[in-house]
């Protein structure tokens, strides 16, 4: 899932991205075969055996690059305890030493209008933060992937789209922040039930424009257009009924080697954008398997089921937040100087016991997530029919994600299914439409009519 973008302010929910990774060139130490070969045990034959092939596929990787790449996707379940804590620690320091108290004092000193005495706390807010927790930004997002070979922009050009990052993190974080603390302080009782309508309409605002407004902040996306790759994806496309002018590329291998395509957008910007890495490295049958798995995505509406769900995690979220929020300021409100939760210095306070929130449910996110993708990966081979192609992805996937892990591992910690598992499935649904892919019996020549080729028959 390549949400790493549009940072700061929780921006990754708000693209619905749905990545299926894999190389550039020239390939790198942690680059799976770009050509893989469908194994011997997965040809089609009648003693075709689902599991066989699977494993049949799982042995073209390396021990040393399953070695590699287990190492990073593990070092990301630390980074999310990691990024939790530092947070907290972060959010401690700013209320216990009283700088969010001092910031609101100088947002109130700038001018006498709430609205932008809120907005004059969140610029200093996000910028102070963003500084506080740069060395943890750097190192997750900059020497961490250079180190797996996952990264391609040198340092000016990441600090670039970090600095756009901040930029997008102070509009649409300055908007929704001013949006709240208006609803909090007219409707001190109700607040919570408000916020979360506020919360969920922005967030909608969000998905809409993203496509269109805030993706080419950071990538050149455009129409697909190369004939030769863009026919049979555009035809696939149309049997099942997305219209072309809903298929995009975009420019990924400007800043990582991984191999991504995702749904985006509300309504009329609704869209599937495939990234070049995909388009130049995948095989045919390759990307027309990930294209089915995006089409499912589009197809099964996940983006309103998403939404819908996220309506539920929100308000729940809000309900939290309106308990630990008295109690919290009911121990350290005053030792904070914090005046109530209309003052925009609770800002800190809120964010900490928000990342309590998320972390906590975590597991409950991915399964959620997970579950989608693979309805998204059943589509996908029953639209596109290339389970080989399939199995192709997800071994270049496995660059930078785990390959096998154990049920519970899988559960709490994967927002994709394994590639383990995304292999068996596409194996099961070979074995069980194997007449597809079995060479047709040789007509006996007498009884044979000469006819002309029949491009149907594979
Ligand atoms: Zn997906």
């Amino acid at each position: 899932m390549a949400v790493r973008a549009a940072t700061a302010t929780g921006l990754g929910l708000m693209i619905f991205l749905c990545a299926v990774s894999v190389l550039a060139q020239p390939p790198g130490p942690n680059q799976m075969p770009s050509v893989i070969q469908v194994p011997e045990a997965a040809r089609a034959t009648a003693n075709f055996d689902a599991i066989a092939a699977t494993n049949a596929y799982l042995a073209q990787i390396s021990p040393e690059k399953t070695a590699r790449s287990d190492t990073y996707f593990e070092g990301g379940y630390w980074m999310i305890l990691w990024d939790f804590l530092y947070g907290v620690v972060v959010a401690l320091l700013l209320l216990n030493l009283r700088w969010s108290a001092r910031m609101r004092d100088l947002a109130e000193r700038l001018t006498r209008f709430k609205p932008l005495q809120t907005f004059a706390y969140w610029v200093q807010y996000l910028i102070l933060v963003s500084l506080l927790t740069f060395p943890l930004t750097v190192y997750e997002d900059y020497f961490r992937e250079h180190k797996y070979g996952l990264a391609t922009q040198t340092f000016g050009p990441w600090m670039g789209d970090q600095l756009k990052g901040l930029g997008v993190g102070l509009v649409l974080g300055g908007l929704l922040t001013m949006l709240l603390f208006g609803v909090v302080r007219r409707l001190p009782r109700t607040w919570w039930i408000w916020g979360a309508g506020v919360t969920f309409v922005f967030l909608i605002f969000v998905v809409l424009i993203a496509p269109v407004y805030i993706v080419p902040i950071f990538y050149k996306v455009t129409p697909l257009n190369n004939p030769k790759i863009v026919d049979p994806i555009l035809r696939l496309a149309r049997q099942n009924g997305i219209p072309a002018k809903d298929v995009y590329e975009m420019n990924e291998s400007t800043k990582s080697t991984r191999m991504s395509a995702n749904v985006s957008g509300f309504g009329n910007t609704m869209r599937i954008t495939l990234n070049d890495n995909l388009l130049r490295r995948g095989s045919p049958e390759e990307i027309q398997a990930v294209m089915g798995h995006e089409m499912g995505h589009y197809v099964l509406n996940h983006i309103y089921k998403s939404l819908t769900f996220s309506l539920i995690v929100i308000v729940v979220a809000f309900g939290y937040l309106r308990w630990s929020l008295a109690w919290a300021l009911k121990r350290w409100g005053e030792k904070w100087q914090i005046r109530g939760i209309g003052d925009t210095a609770v800002l800190p306070l809120v964010l900490l016991l928000s990342s309590v929130f998320g972390f906590v449910i975590t597991p409950v996110m991915n399964t959620y997530t997970r579950t989608q993708e693979y309805e998204a990966d059943m589509y996908g081979l029953n639209t596109s029919r290339q389970p080989d192609g399939f199995a192709q992805a997800a071994i270049h996937l496995g660059e930078y994600r785990k390959m096998s892990p154990g049920p519970m591992e899988e559960w709490i910690f994967f927002d994709h299914p394994s590639g383990r598992n995304r292999i068996y499935a596409a194996m099961r649904w070979k074995a069980e439409n194997l007449k597809l892919f079995s060479a047709p019996a040789e007509p006996t020549a007498a009884l044979a009519p000469a006819q002309p080729a029949d491009a149907n028959k594979k």
